[in-house]
């Protein structure tokens, strides 16, 4: 089936995901990296709103090493479709879900001293191995092994007990950058000191353990782009991968998600009509209104109300009135190729998502997860619809 005849009842929103820019990025990105680091792609949170499990296949296919996802709902989700690659699980998991690690072959970030020991006892109660990947935490202040400053000792003191636990198997160690993704030089620094301190960490915990690391890795979008000597034996991004964002701009990356919307209704109001909740927008003058079905239950920020514009063929229709749940409108007054049923791009090829992000005072991260689980995604290969995804329950 074409992209441009999608016919369904279901045609309402929609996201189309182009695989094609996901293969694209993936081998620029392995090309600019070099064939001897790892490539490990980032999908959680539904592989930032694209779909994990669709990403995820094509992830596997094109020979990416590692997936990692935030929780194990997350990663047994990718399992239960087929997902057979290696999987890390960056946030907490329950010491009760120990066996289920196990059992479905799923690598647990170890962050602590205390989950390391719960980890550890399960593992040997259910008589397996559970692969673990250590995280430092060198300045993210958030998950890890504190390790700068006075706590160096003890922090690598710690990661060694964890990796000489009974039913453990430390293959790989990791952190996390704060502000590898902002410019300056403060930045620069900082980012300098967090790397500077995970390798030291490493070189004394491998001393100390009498064995190394088989994967070490912290380059999240900004660093595997920017900090070359972060690599190591493996890359972490997710943004960059999905095409979004400077990183992605700067090594020519392409955005995957066009997310689009057709024009419902259109009606013609007199100058002085209030349009939409809270009367913020009044016409000025006879205006022509469509309503289009994406509100904020999709993914829209409210914040954005009277303040943005959608995409049309004959270019940019101001947003007008408040955004409402389900629906939104927007001016086509000079817009005359634009009918019911015409398509709206929110954002995509036409419209990138980093100015709507912007506009909103967030970042492109923050858009593309919003859309909601009501809102199809259509996966895009060769100019064909390959599959479709309504991860509402039906
Ligand atoms: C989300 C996340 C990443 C990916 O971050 P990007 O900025 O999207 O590249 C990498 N590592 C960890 C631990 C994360 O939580």
């Amino acid at each position: 089936m074409k992209s441009t005849d999608m016919t369904s009842t279901l045609r309402r929103t929609w996201a189309e995901i182009d695989l094609d820019a996901l293969s694209y990025n993936y081998h620029t990105i392995r090309d600019y990296i070099g064939r001897d680091r790892k490539f490990l792609g980032v999908v959680k949170a539904d592989a930032y709103g694209h779909g994990s499990v669709h990403i995820a296949k094509k992830l596997q296919e094109l020979g990416a090493d590692y997936l990692a996802v935030s929780s194990i709902d997350e990663a047994m989700e990718l399992r239960f479709h087929g997902i057979t690659m290696p999987i890390l699980i960056l946030g907490h998991t329950p010491k009760e879900q120990v066996d289920r690690l196990i059992c479905f072959n799923i690598t647990q970030a170890v962050t602590c001293e205390a989950k390391a020991h719960e980890y550890s006892a399960e593992a040997v109660k259910y008589g397996g191995t559970l692969k673990i990947h250590i995280k430092v935490d060198t300045g993210m202040s958030r998950l890890g092994y504190i390790c700068d400053g006075d706590y160096f000792q003890h922090g690598v003191d710690g990661i060694v007990e964890a990796c000489r636990l009974p039913g453990l198997e430390a293959e790989g160690i990791f952190t996390h950058f704060a502000v590898a993704d902002e410019p300056g030089e403060d930045c620069r620094a900082y980012t300098e000191h967090q790397f500077k301190l995970f390798t030291d960490v490493i070189a004394a915990a491998e001393a100390k353990w009498g064995h190394r690391f088989l994967l070490r890795h912290c380059a999240n979008t900004g660093a595997t782009v920017y900090y070359p000597e972060t690599w190591l034996d493996m890359v972490r991004p997710g943004l960059l991968l999905y095409g979004y964002g400077e990183f992605a701009q700067k090594l020519g990356l392409r955005p995957l998600m066009s997310l689009k919307t057709t024009v419902s209704t259109i009606k013609i109001y007199p100058a002085g009509t209030h349009i939409s909740y809270g009367g913020i927008y009044t016409t000025t003058k006879k205006e022509r209104i469509g309503v289009v079905p994406y509100g904020y239950a999709d993914g829209f920020f409210r914040v954005l109300s009277n303040r943005c514009s959608l995409m049309t063929v004959d270019g940019p229709a101001a947003q007008r009135g408040k955004i409402c749940m389900d629906m939104c409108m927007i001016d086509l007054t000079d817009k005359t190729n634009v009918d019911v049923g015409s398509v709206v791009e929110i954002f995509g090829t036409q419209q990138p998502v980093e100015k709507l992000a912007e506009l909103a005072g967030t970042i492109p991260y923050e858009l593309i997860c919003a859309v909601s689980k009501r809102v199809p995604r259509y996966y895009l290969e060769g100019g064909d619809v390959v599959a479709k995804e309504l991860l509402l329950r039906m």
